[in-house]
């Protein structure tokens, strides 16, 4: 038997192995037209970030070793240009001569994997523009960082690859600002789940725009200027492209095999194209996906490595081993992070319109009470009917690989949501705990299918009119102090049963808490005492918080700091003298491992407890934890003297205040030197009084905050707008309100719009700066402009329609701002 094999990496190379094992008679040719073989594709990103050093660490084998060890013949830089399928023969070109020949064979195996999209930009093969796939790929990339010395990098397309690219390009000292044309990065996640990615991001100080396109590349000098579907261009000395892949299967087409919508290969289960005796595997392939039942494209190592031991048996023994099917199970390590997921997202559930509840739960990767417990969050997917699991995403600091690896197979084996509530686990303290995160997420679902428990999701609460929904906030008062959802109602869960008498029974009553525990409790208690429509918010607190968010952090390197809007990072702004406070003098606490409100708690315990003057250090790894503490300092009148991260963990050095401090300054609200103003109105005319008056207030040294509200932020909206997505009053109100501060008409003598060109021409007759240039010296003076998330909900307004460096706040961020401030005006 004389079996031909086209690629000779992943799919190949196993395949030629396994069948070399079962058959040592038989002829084996591999044509590879790359120099290498076998090797190690997944480690591309880590060897030029520096994480692998050694280059021949990649290469599992070399042609010869290889050849030497299977007894058969590698033919690198070799390409296969067509398949005769009547002679059954291949013809080669030899890339070193430039000649062709022609091969034949009895069996012919394709594995000549994907290629990396490269749209038609204009500009996009100039040089300092780069894909990876392979090793040659590698070597250019590696070549132009050691002699161009890149200090920027665009890199566009945040999948798992353009991740993994941007947090080693990152760890060889270069900026990075990613591309990505979704809302999300890593899209086979749900929104939710990518919005924990997007806030660790901002903690590395990594640049993203999301709902972003590449639209040209052109040369700056010595650089490269990206032009985005915004029209706004950056600089950059370097671009990685990481756009997604597409199955290479010209040959196949060409050949006249049977090709999908995918552009895959179609073959049967024992992995057998529409041509008998021609098999193909690995990122050329669709294959019929267990969870949808639609034709799909996996592009994993893993999947590839497997179906080349079930081919090369089918081959040798006749077909006898059905290929099952991927789940597509991935992971990847994003900086601190691991990210996973198995199965099918909610969204994609959605988009097919296949039915499945979606839950999620924010829990520790092993006992709290053991150090080093780290946050874990998970979402899983799982039919109405019959519980079964349909998909799962872990986001999350460690453990993350063996949960994913349970729930995938468990999806394999068509497992439900109630095997998840039975799996077991090796526990010890260190490891999990007696009721692992997968146990837990399972017996969530079960409640949900059983009635015990009706979940609401983020989304819902911004879906519905708020005054159908009773939102009711069932954690501590000093929790509800440091921020909580607009509007919601605070009853704490010990004193709910007291006040059963002020909870509507008219409206759909949305019980929440940090992560949803103690909101389950709530629910019950509700559930019970008569109320028809409760419902727990799945994931808490925390979910509603992280996906609700600003999510892009654009501009972070316009002028070298870290952008306002970001107050994540902003905390890690680490004092570079160093704290002044005497080592021994701290009292150190340890909050690893609890999840919010659990660090917060236990800073105000121990704080109580301290002298005035006296200093805490507290160690958390509660991400929510790096805005809280500050939040909290500044409501309690404490000192937070520094906040850092490493990893997962986030350091607080807190020093207790005079406790008269904070309540003198509330009482007559004057002692504070800021200036606070409410912009509510969209006059033109407003509008520029509102910003004269900050500048003047920020450059005589107040620390100044304009809160746009209503009309309001018309003022702040870009000129060029990312397409969003918005319901149908949100785009009536669009299509009625100014398009941006161009727009704005006059309060007065407006007269159809002539009115405000001419007072913009006069003013720049007399040197007056335009309202847009008022509005960036204003940001770069660090004058803090919020706008208000309610008004932005009842308007339809999205936070990516204003101009960078915008905030999004409640009232309270506003109220908290006034304390400090003796200056309150309302334009
Ligand atoms: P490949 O391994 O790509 O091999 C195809 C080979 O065929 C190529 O060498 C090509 O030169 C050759 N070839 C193509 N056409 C011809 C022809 N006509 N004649 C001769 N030779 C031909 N997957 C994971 O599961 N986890 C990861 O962490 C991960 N990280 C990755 C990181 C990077 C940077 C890349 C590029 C991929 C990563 N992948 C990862 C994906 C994984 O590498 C692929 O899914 C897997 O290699 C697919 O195997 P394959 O045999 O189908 O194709």
């Amino acid at each position: 038997m004389k079996y031909l094999i086209v690629g000779g990496v992943a799919g190949g190379a196993t395949t030629a192995a396994r069948l070399r094992r079962l058959d040592e008679k038989s002829e084996i040719i591999i044509f590879e037209r790359g120099e290498y073989i076998s090797y190690a594709n997944c480690g591309l990103p880590y060897y030029i970030g520096g994480t692998i050093s050694e280059r021949d660490n990649l290469f599992v084998q070399t042609p010869e070793t290889f050849g030497t060890r299977f007894n058969l013949e590698v033919r690198i830089l070799n390409e296969v240009v067509s398949i005769n399928r009547a002679e059954k023969n291949v013809l080669v070109k030899d890339l070193r001569s430039g000649e062709t020949y022609t091969e034949s064979y009895d069996r012919l195996v394709l594995s000549p994997g994907a290629e990396p999209v490269k749209p038609p930009l204009p500009g996009i093969n100039q040089k300092g523009i780069f894909t990876l796939r392979n090793v040659p790929d590698t070597d250019r990339i590696k070549q132009f960082i050691e002699t161009e010395h890149p200090r920027h990098v665009v890199v566009v397309g945040a999948g798992f690859i353009g991740l993994e690219m941007a947090e080693n390009l990152h760890q060889c000292g270069i900026k990075v600002t990613i591309i990505e044309m979704a809302e999300q990065v890593m899209t086979p996640l749900d929104y939710s789940m990518a919005a924990l990615v997007h806030q660790h991001l901002k903690t590395k100080n990594i640049e993203f725009y999301l709902n972003t396109a590449v639209s040209s590349f052109s040369k700056a000098a010595e650089r490269i200027a990206v032009t985005l579907s915004s029209s706004k261009t950056i600089e950059t000395d370097l671009v990685i492209l990481s756009i997604g892949v597409k199955p290479d299967s010209h040959l196949a087409k060409d050949a006249g095999l049977q090709t999908g919508k995918t552009g895959g290969i179609v073959v049967n289960e024992f992995l057998q194209t529409s041509d008998t005796d021609i098999y193909a595997l690995g990122d050329v392939i669709e294959f019929e996906n267990p969870v949808t039942g639609t034709r799909m494209i996996t592009y994993l190592a893993g999947p590839a490595n497997k179906q080349g031991r079930i081919l090369a048996d089918n081959l040798v023994k006749g077909n006898r081993k059905k290929y099952r099917g991927s789940t597509n199970t991935a992971i990847a390590k994003v900086f601190d992070l691991t990210v996973a997921s198995t199965g099918v997202s909610g969204k994609l559930l959605g988009e097919m319109n296949i039915p499945h509840i979606d839950s999620t739960i924010h829990t520790s990767s092993h006992a709290g009470y053991y150090p080093g417990a780290l946050p874990m969050s998970i979402k899983i997917s799982f039919t109405p009917d019959n519980g079964r699991l349909l998909g799962a995403q872990i986001v999350g600091f460690a453990g993350v690989d063996k949960r994913i690896d349970l729930f995938a197979e468990a999806i394999r084996e068509k497992s439900t949501v109630y095997d998840l509530t039975e799996i077991e686990h090796a526990y010890a303290p260190p490891y999990s705990s007696a009721k692992d995160p997968v146990n837990i997420a399972g017996m969530v679902a079960e409640n949900i299918l059983e009635g015990v428990t009706r979940t609401f999701s983020w989304r819902e609460i911004s879906e519905n009119s708020s005054e159908d929904l009773f939102l009711l906030d069932v954690r501590t008062r000093d929790e509800f102090q440091l921020g909580s959802i607009e509007g919601a109602v605070n009853i704490p869960l010990d004193e709910l049963r007291l006040h059963l008498d002020e909870i509507p029974h008219n409206k759909k009553i949305i019980v929440f808490c940090g992560v949803g525990l103690r909101a389950h409790v709530g629910c019950r208690i509700l559930m019970q005492s008569g109320f028809a429509e409760v419902y727990n918010l799945s994931g808490g607190l925390k979910t509603f918080e992280t996906a609700s968010q600003k999510q892009s952090n654009e501009d972070i390197f316009a002028h070298d700091y870290i952008g306002k809007d970001d107050l994540i990072y902003q905390g890690t702004q680490k004092n570079t003298a160093g704290p002044s406070v005497e080592p021994g003098k701290i009292l150190d606490v340890d909050a690893c491992g609890l999840q919010c409100p659990g660090p917060v708690l236990k800073l105000k315990q121990t704080v109580d407890q301290l002298k005035t003057g006296e200093v805490v250090r507290i160690k958390a790894t509660d991400a929510g934890f790096f805005k809280d503490v500050k939040a909290w300092a500044n409501i309690t009148g404490n000192e937070l003297i520094e906040v850092t991260s490493e990893g997962a963990e986030i350091t607080a050095l807190v020093r207790k205040g005079k406790p008269s401090a904070h309540k003198d300054s509330q009482k007559d609200g004057r002692n504070g030197s800021d200036a606070t103003l409410i912009c509510f109105s969209d006059d033109l005319d407003k509008a520029l009084a509102t910003f004269i008056i900050a500048n003047g207030a920020a450059a005589s040294g107040k620390k100044v905050t304009i809160f746009f509200t209503f009309w309001g932020l018309n003022v702040i909206k870009r000129q060029h707008k990312p397409a969003v997505k918005k319901d149908l009053f949100g785009k009536m109100f669009g299509m009625m309100m100014p398009q941006s501060s161009k727009n704005l008409g006059l309060s007065k003598m407006n007269m159809a719009g002539l009115g405000s060109k001419m007072m913009r021409k006069v003013m720049k007759n007399k040197q007056v700066d335009p309202l847009e240039s008022m509005i960036q010296t204003a940001l770069d003076n660090g004058v803090e402009l919020v706008a208000c998330q309610m008004s932005m909900d009842v308007m339809g307004v999205k936070a990516e329609e204003f101009v960078d460096g915008i905030q999004i706040g409640g009232v309270a961020t506003y109220l908290e701002q006034t304390e400090k401030a003796n200056l309150n005006l309302f334009i």
